[in-house]
């Protein structure tokens, strides 16, 4: 058993093995939000992650967390938005489109990567190649949720 000070109330608590940083108590509260939450989306598809904040009284970095954790899924006609952090489309949730999330798995998009990059460092040479413009995007988008308020952000 190690001690850990929750990083929601502040109350040490002890745990064996993984812990999100959160005690015994603000778990099972966190996860009454995320039912809540829930049963909000159920009851009105299509909410935006402001009108689901609201009404459940937590944040919309909250909700967004859990769209990217795949466990939300995002209506037609919401006006929450994710991106593909590879090619940029719009997805519904998670971090990657179908197609690009099925390249990865088989290596392919790596592959056509480093293909592409061989490719420009041929046709300028002796000039940095910059990072892709895609990527910039997401990574943002991404620097925007990672927040102290962010469960998952690192201290
Ligand atoms: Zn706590
Ligand atoms: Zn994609």
């Amino acid at each position: 058993m190690r001690t850990y000070t929750c990083r929601k109330c502040g109350e040490q608590y002890e745990a064996a093995g993984l812990t999100d940083g959160l005690c015994e108590k603000c778990v099972m509260e966190h996860l009454d939000k995320y039912h809540q939450v829930r049963e909000y989306l159920w009851t009105h598809p299509g909410s935006t992650a402001s009108e689901v904040s609201t009404a459940c009284d937590c944040s919309v970095r909250q909700v967004m967390q859990w769209v990217k954790e795949d466990r939300f899924m995002l209506t037609d006609g919401s006006k929450v938005l994710l991106y593909c952090a590879n090619c940029g489309k719009k997805i519904t949730s998670g971090v990657y489109c179908t197609a690009c999330k099925a390249a990865i798995e088989k290596g392919e998009i790596e592959a056509a990567r480093t293909a592409r990059l061989t490719q420009r460092l041929n046709n300028m040479k002796g000039i940095a190649v910059g990072s892709h413009n895609t990527d910039e995007g997401s990574m943002r988008f991404l620097n925007n949720l990672n927040n102290p308020n962010n469960p998952n952000s690192k201290k």
